[in-house]
């Protein structure tokens, strides 16, 4: 097979939506499967599907329309605001999008009208995180204003928490999300499908206040992918923090100094060189390091997680340099790591890796798993 690659398994990302799926249905609370981190992987949002998403969503129109080719019947959002350069795709390609400004509505409403067609837009509110947003009373005018537009259909309001400042979703902003629902509701503008209260980074506030409120929907993604919540990135019960392991191939193994020698500066992208070799006790010491296949164009090293007793000491563009210890590694072995959120992304958005999904039912989650998972190919 060839590497790098990331072995994707199926089985697992379905049983962490079903999970969160079984958990949230009870309060009232949809999941939509959130793909972006998997360059909208038709395979992983089929899976998501199973797993009981009531819709997919991606940042990315590219990614709704490879969903979109795979599933033509899935909901469809695009969860950035939509590019005034690409209203035309937006309308033909997400079946509703989160918006935050006029100038984007009037245009999409204009390329529905062209397209003949109706687009559902959820408006998104600004609740302290400081992304995107609508100010808290400005929201009453824009749905008035989104409702007046002929071919646009306000489903809902949304908010964003977490990802810019990492403000913390809780009873208070998810109460004011509530609050502005019935508001726009008491103003006569219809009732909202859609309450979205926000990414996996509210999965802690969602899974244990005693009162929702109007909050009927969240966008998954790391969580279903990865097991983990944003917040603290701690893994979640009952999830599984395996379902995507990044292969790579040794081309070098070799009995080295631990120390460097020469006169030193910049390292290839200006970091320090690794506290393994600085702490070396004396200029003597020796250490097994294998070189692997894989660097910086493939996945940001930092997120990756070593197999037990392998340490990584560097990274360059091509480059991954790690001590594997007591570990009989050969040239031509492939070592399998796990990954955090930005090494995912990276990695499923290189050209140089390649992804091969397996499909079987996943064994539930183990107490004894932990995170990382012990991986060795
Ligand atoms: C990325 C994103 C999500 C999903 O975030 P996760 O932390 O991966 O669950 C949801 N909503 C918006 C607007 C996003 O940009």
């Amino acid at each position: 097979m060839t590497s790098p690659r990331i072995d994707v398994d199926l089985g697992k990302i379905e049983a962490n939506t079903r999970h969160l799926v079984d958990q949230l249905t009870p309060r009232g609370i949809r999941v939509v499967g959130i793909t972006k981190a998997t360059l909208g992987s038709p395979a992983v949002g089929a899976a998501m599907v199973r797993g009981g998403a009531s819709g997919l969503g991606d940042s990315r129109i590219q990614n709704l329309a490879r969903l979109g080719a795979r599933d033509p019947n899935a909901s469809r959002t695009l969860i950035r605001s939509p590019m005034l350069s690409q209203v035309d795709q937006v309308v033909r390609t997400a079946t509703s999008s989160l918006n935050t400004g006029t100038t984007v509505l009037d245009a999409l409403d204009a390329a529905a009208r062209r397209q003949r067609r109706t687009h559902d837009v959820v408006l998104m509110v600004e609740l302290g995180d400081l992304r995107e947003g609508i100010a808290i009373e400005d929201v009453a005018a824009m749905a008035a204003l989104t409702r007046k537009r002929g071919r646009l259909r306000l489903s809902g309001l949304g908010t964003n928490l977490a990802c810019h400042n990492g403000v913390v979703p809780d009873d208070r902003n998810m109460g004011e999300l509530s609050r502005l629902a019935d508001q726009v509701e008491s103003g006569g503008h219809g009732v909202l499908d859609v309450v979205s209260g926000g990414n996996s980074a509210n999965l802690p506030w969602a899974l244990s206040t005693s009162d929702v409120g109007r909050v009927n929907e969240l966008r998954i993604g790391e969580a279903i992918l990865l097991g983990t919540e944003p917040l603290h990135r701690t893994l979640l019960p009952g999830l599984h923090p395996d379902a995507f392991s990044l292969v790579a191939e040794v081309i070098e193994v070799a009995v080295k100094p631990a120390q460097p020698w020469g006169d030193r500066a910049q390292t290839a992208f200006g970091h320090q060189a690794a506290v393994v070799r600085q702490l070396a006790p004396t200029r003597d010491r020796t250490i097994r390091q294998a070189i692997l296949a894989l660097g910086c164009q493939d996945v940001d090293v930092d997120g990756l997680i070593p197999p037990p007793g392998i340490t990584i000491l560097g990274t360059s563009s091509d480059h991954l340099v790690v001590d594997v210890g007591d570990h009989a590694v050969s040239v031509g072995d492939e070592l399998a790591f796990g990954l955090g959120y930005g090494a995912l992304l990276r990695a499923m958005t290189s050209p140089f890796v390649s992804q091969v999904e397996t499909r079987r039912p996943a064994r539930p989650v183990l107490a004894a798993d932990r995170w990382p998972a012990p991986i060795i190919a």
